[in-house]
């Protein structure tokens, strides 16, 4: 029989999840992380890009095993096709490159490897990691430990936590069972389609296309997947068009600046999900609970991004936790507020502003206002001079 008694159970083991267990075991905490694949990161729903920047101040040090290419910075285009390049190889040549001493900026991952990849990290810190074992419930009755119900390879079995972490991704259920206003609202969640195709050149950059026409609410991109691949997606509003993704998608790569560069191009998957371009959630920890990652919309509100604040939120929720449930104090939802500051202070406050700013874009009716608006924020974000660098 495995033990059922845990400092902290962590529901879902996605790049938050797989970074509060490294952290929360490595300091000391019995740590239980389970999720309901069989294969993590599987089916992929995230296009992979990440900073290398990012990486590092988590504590994961980019490997071959998981990376499909290498960025060195981004082209951003308006609606009509024109384009700011930020190259960190041409802005900073003795720091960026592939040559001996340079580095990248950043890299597209493969989840799947990437998901495994982190999830061996917690396990070889000491974190026990169950797969294919789905959260059903919890209860607390005010003692020092919270009942957990779970489904193990269709089995039920329960345990027992000082802590529940949800790091259940969007629309977080361990939220809704605590009772947090997980909800998020159609018009802040973008709808995302992308193919992975051969037959489209890259060259090391992230590409951005702005501009309503394009991808109403969100934008589109490619970017380069290694071995000659490429990701071509958009992500949309649905309340700001009466056509779904794939429509915008197929519009993008038939009647765009980009119909030459994509006329040989061959679709070999099809990936979706939904992103929230929303504001992190108000409140993130209630009794004997907290929410990281997704599920506490730690992303990014303009690009959506959010592996890498899901990694961040990781390493504050394990350090939190561990400091917390060491000290001896209760984890009470007084005390566990402490986290969300701590993440406000790190993190939130700057996402917070992302977010005023985003929100400020959209409100007006002016589209070619708003097209404008969305550009300069995209090229003002990828600058070296961004003041959001580390989100
Ligand atoms: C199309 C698309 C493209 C994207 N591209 C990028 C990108 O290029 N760069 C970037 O930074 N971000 C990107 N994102 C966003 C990024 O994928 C997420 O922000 C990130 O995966 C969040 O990590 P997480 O650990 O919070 O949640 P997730 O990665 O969603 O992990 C949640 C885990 O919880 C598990 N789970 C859920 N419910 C239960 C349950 N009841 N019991 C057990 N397990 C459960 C799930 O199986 C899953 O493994 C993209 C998203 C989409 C949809």
């Amino acid at each position: 029989m495995p033990p059922t008694e845990y400092d902290i159970v962590i529901i879902g083991s996605g790049p938050a999840g797989a970074t509060t267990a490294r952290v929360a075991a490595k300091l000391g905490l019995r740590v239980l992380m389970v999720d309901k694949r069989q294969e993590l990161g599987a089916p992929i729903q995230c296009s992979g890009a990440v900073s290398r920047h990012a990486l590092e101040a988590c504590g994961v040090i980019p490997v071959a095993e998981f990376i499909h290419e290498s960025i060195y910075g981004f082209g951003i285009y308006n609606v009509a096709g024109e384009k700011t390049t930020i190259d960190y190889r041409q802005l900073k040549p003795s720091e960026y490159g592939h040559q001996n001493g340079q580095k990248p900026l950043g890299y597209v991952v493969d989840r799947r490897r990437f998901d495994r990849h982190l999830m061996t990290l917690a396990e070889r810190a000491g974190a026990e990691v169950w797969l294919k074992t789905e959260g059903l419930s919890y209860q607390t009755d005010g003692s020092e430990y919270c009942q957990i119900q779970l489904r193990r390879f269709n089995q039920p079995i329960q345990v027992k936590a000082k802590v529940l972490v949800g790091a259940d991704g969007l629309q977080s259920q361990v939220g809704k069972w605590a009772g947090l206003r997980t909800h998020i609202k159609i018009t802040e969640l973008a709808s995302c389609l992308q193919f992975i195709v051969d037959g489209v050149k890259t060259d090391g950059l992230l590409e951005i296309i702005t501009g309503h026409h394009w991808a109403p609410g969100g934008y589109a991109w490619v970017f380069p997947k290694g071995h000659g691949y490429a990701e071509i997606g958009l992500g949309v509003i649905c309340t700001m068009t009466k056509k779904n993704a794939q429509w915008h998608l197929d519009q993008f790569m038939q009647q765009s600046f980009f119909k030459e560069r994509f006329q040989n191009a061959r679709i070999l998957e099809i990936q979706g999900g939904g992103v929230p371009l929303a504001a992190p959630l108000r409140t993130q920890y209630a009794e004997q609970v907290i929410l990281v990652g997704d599920a506490a919309r730690h992303v990014n509100p303009v690009t959506g991004g959010g592996i890498h604040t899901a990694l961040s939120g990781g390493v504050i929720a394990g350090e939190f936790l561990a400091k917390l449930i060491k000290s001896g104090a209760p984890a009470t939802a007084e005390n566990l507020k402490g986290y969300q500051d701590s993440w406000l202070d790190q993190l939130g406050h700057k996402m917070w502003q992302l977010y005023e700013e985003k929100t400020q874009i959209f409100r007006t009716d002016d589209i070619d206002e708003r097209d404008r608006l969305l550009f300069q924020t995209m090229s003002q974000y990828f600058s070296p001079y961004s003041e959001y660098k580390k989100i």
